[in-house]
């Protein structure tokens, strides 16, 4: 199979606007039941909440995204809690909050629905039941999560999507006033992401013109957001045709590097793809040079020598992780990836960020 004859895949009911939240009940297709909120635990004392239209038999669990990235333990604890509730399945799941968050949201779907461990399901296609009806409402954009097919998990020994198409939001809410106030750095980090989505699939080859034409829009956004005047709703919009325009192509480099950054590091999706990138001149040249140039514009510092103090097992670990990404390398680099990008380069790559 071709990459043009893959089935284009985008979520197929959207609500877009400042203040749409308050419209998400009319996206799901039946009456009745209770929905179950998964909410990023930082927004709980903020207004986002009150735009919320929930009601009274509805749940809330509270997510911790400001800790460390979502694991696959605490997505099944959640599903081991609403499966234990005397109501019965949730009518939809929604998913209020950044990347990690909506991932969450949209394992927990597939695993009320599928036996076992989500850590079972890291990989590809691996879901066998739909899961849940569920909804994504991003609060933070340039993950592009709200538009994709994976849920990014730690598991007991590597980070890797639930890659399914029962894994995909099926419906959105963009609602441009949920992000006005993303602290400055976080929002820089999280465009970034979606800025590098755009590089990545649009210098690989498992592209076609139509998600094409999805990552070079996203891309003209983001640099009118980062580089001129762009507004949230631009943002907002930017981070989901990133989203379609990797679902439908593969991300590259930088993301399988920056995986192993998370991994011993602890740094968080955006900010380890933006040390990353920032090296890798060879692959991504010019833009690169756009993102020095929005760097020094937001006014961000980013470490040097950040795998300076690591072991040689934690080195280890991290190489294994990024020789772990054949799609996004056979993406980047061609079928002979591994000619080319060696234990060795892969060091060297990680010693000067
Ligand atoms: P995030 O969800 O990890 O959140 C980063 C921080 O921003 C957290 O502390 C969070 O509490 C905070 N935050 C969220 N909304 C906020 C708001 N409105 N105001 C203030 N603070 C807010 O960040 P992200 O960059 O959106 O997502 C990164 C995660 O998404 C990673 O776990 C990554 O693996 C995953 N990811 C998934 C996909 C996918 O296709 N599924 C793609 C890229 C990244
Ligand atoms: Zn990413």
């Amino acid at each position: 199979m071709t990459f043009d004859s893959r089935v284009f895949q985008q979520v197929p009911r959207l609500l877009f606007g400042s203040g749409a939240t308050g419209r998400l009940r009319e996206l799901v297709p039946a009456a009745g039941g209770w929905y179950l909120y998964i909410v990023d635990s930082t927004l709980e004392s903020t207004a986002i909440i009150d735009r919320l239209p929930t009601r009274g038999e509805d749940r809330t669990e509270w997510f911790p995204a400001v800790d460390h990235e979502p694991s696959t333990v605490q997505v099944d604890e959640i599903r081991d809690r609403v499966a234990a509730s005397s109501n019965g399945l949730p009518m939809a799941i929604v998913g209020v909050g950044g990347g990690s968050t909506m991932d969450v949201a949209k394992a927990v779907s597939v695993m009320l629905t599928n036996p076992g461990s989500s850590s079972e399901y890291q990989g590809w296609d691996l879901v066998q039941q739909p899961g849940v009806f569920k909804i994504g409402v991003p609060t933070l954009s340039g993950s592009g999560a709200e538009a994709s097919r994976t849920a990014v998990l730690m598991g007991p020994d590597q980070k890797f999507g639930i890659n399914s198409d029962h894994s995909m939001f099926n419906a959105l809410v963009l609602d441009s006033g949920l992000i006005c106030g993303v602290p400055a750095d976080q929002r820089f980090y999280s465009g970034m992401d979606c800025f590098i989505h755009c590089v990545e699939s649009l210098q690989g080859s498992m592209i076609n013109e139509l998600a094409r034409s999805f990552a070079i829009q996203g891309l003209d956004l983001c640099m009118k957001v980062f580089m001129d005047d762009g507004t949230d709703d631009d943002l907002m919009t930017a981070s989901f045709m990133g989203g379609v325009s990797i679902v439908n192509s593969e991300v590259g480099i930088c993301h399988a590097l920056s995986y192993g950054l998370s991994m011993e590091l602890g740094f968080r999706h955006g900010f380890a793809n933006c040390v990353a990138f920032r090296v890798l001149d060879e692959y991504y040249g010019e833009w690169v040079e756009t993102f020095r140039r929005m760097l020094e514009r937001h006014g961000i510092d980013l470490p040097e020598g950040c795998c300076l103090g690591l072991t040689d097992e934690a080195l280890d670990r991290m190489v294994q992780m990024t020789l772990r990404m054949d799609r996004p390398l056979t993406n980047a680099l061609g079928p002979r990836w591994r000619d080319h990008l060696t234990t060795e380069r892969i060091l060297d790559l990680y010693s000067r960020m």
